[in-house]
């Protein structure tokens, strides 16, 4: 299969991808601050006032595994970060994938796309291009007679709570059994057939979870979502892929925001964010104590942190503008962070 040309064999990559200007963005006439001069180094031109007042830009730059510019589209995004890891699962193991960023930085149009997924043309997005491939890989020689079954999960952590999307927002409890084993309780699996199932499924989910988001306390860019695509073999798990929505990393509106649920949401945020950075490093240095209980989003994510066969690719969003570049400086920081060993 050519699908793999690109394989590296890191357990853990980390990647920026920038979004281009928008029309407001644009419009306001904001500076952009981010340049990428090769496909690996990214820098920053963060603006800075000196003792006398005067401004200035000061650079910082970073390198990543990819380094994706304002002209690259969601396929080739995908094709240097999940695609890679189709494979793993295929060989019994778990990959995860994460869009990591502040609000209004690419990461669900990244990994969702247009998820209207019948609309003709419509942008596909990681949780889509990924599914093509699965299938792809099912019904190829190598793994036709394994007869393996594909199922689709996809459900939100909203503070210390689960809801499932695709069975209209129930409320699902985690629970860690004798063996630490985790287990998101009633978490539903949909067979899915094809690729267009997928979709479906996708667009169902996605729907459900942007519903009432005007409200409040109500909002996805303060939930994570977890699309996961199982394989199974006679019931049995084989692999998993799970796909993850972050959500938004922007600090600094905590002390501010009056409501005390907002403030103790911007909490449970930076907790489970925190939590992700160390046991991706605890993952990537192979050490026996991944802290893995210290958030709900690592608790569902033990078998990804522990398993022996297991990789994961952390895509950060950055916004170009220069009203965002603290927060790109932020996010910039923490994809170092996780990358470095
Ligand atoms: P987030 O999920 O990080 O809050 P979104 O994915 O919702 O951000 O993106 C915010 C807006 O920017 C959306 O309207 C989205 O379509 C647009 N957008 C994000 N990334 C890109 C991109 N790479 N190319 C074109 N439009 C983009
Ligand atoms: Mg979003």
């Amino acid at each position: 299969l050519t699908l793999f040309d690109n394989v590296t064999e890191n357990r853990i990559s980390v990647c920026v991808r920038k979004r281009p200007m928008n029309k407001k963005e644009s419009a306001k006439g904001e500076v952009d601050v981010v340049t990428i001069p090769n496909g690996d180094i990214i820098v920053l031109h963060q603006p800075q006032v000196r003792v006398d007042m005067t401004k200035f830009l000061e650079n910082q730059k970073f390198r990543f595994d990819y380094s994706f510019d304002e002209t690259s589209n969601n396929e080739t995004v995908y094709r240097f970060t999940a695609q890679p890891l189709v494979k793993t699962i295929f060989e019994q193991g778990t990959a995860t994938c994460f869009a990591y960023g502040q609000t209004g930085s690419g990461k669900t149009h990244t990994m969702g796309g247009d998820f209207s997924g019948k609309k003709q043309n419509a942008s596909l997005g990681i949780y889509a291009l990924t599914a093509r491939d699965v299938f792809e890989m099912v019904k190829s020689p190598a793994y036709r007679k394994k007869d393996l079954q594909v199922y689709c999960a996809f459900f939100e952590i909203y503070g210390s709570k689960c809801f499932d999307l695709l069975n209209d927002k129930n409320s699902l409890r985690v629970l860690e059994d004798q063996q630490q084993k985790v287990q998101v309780v009633g978490l539903k699996e949909e067979l899915a057939t094809c690729e267009q199932d997928v979709l479906d499924l996708i667009t169902k989910g996605s729907l459900v979870r942007t519903a009432g988001t005007t409200s409040a306390n109500a909002n996805s860019s303060r939930s994570h979502a977890v699309f996961q695509i199982i394989l199974r073999k006679e019931k049995k798990l084989w692999g998993k892929f799970s796909l993850i929505d972050l959500a938004g990393n922007e600090r600094g509106q905590d002390t501010r925001d009056s409501d005390r649920e907002t403030r103790q949401e911007g909490a449970a945020i930076n907790t489970s964010l925190l939590a992700l950075k160390e046991c991706i490093r605890g993952m990537a240095r192979n050490s026996t104590h991944i802290p893995f209980r210290q958030s709900k989003l690592t608790m569902v994510l033990r078998d990804s942190f522990m398993g022996e066969k297991s990789r994961t690719v952390m895509i950060s969003m950055i916004s170009p503008g220069i009203s965002s570049s603290e927060n790109t400086l932020n996010t910039l920081r923490y994809a170092d962070r996780v990358k470095e060993m």
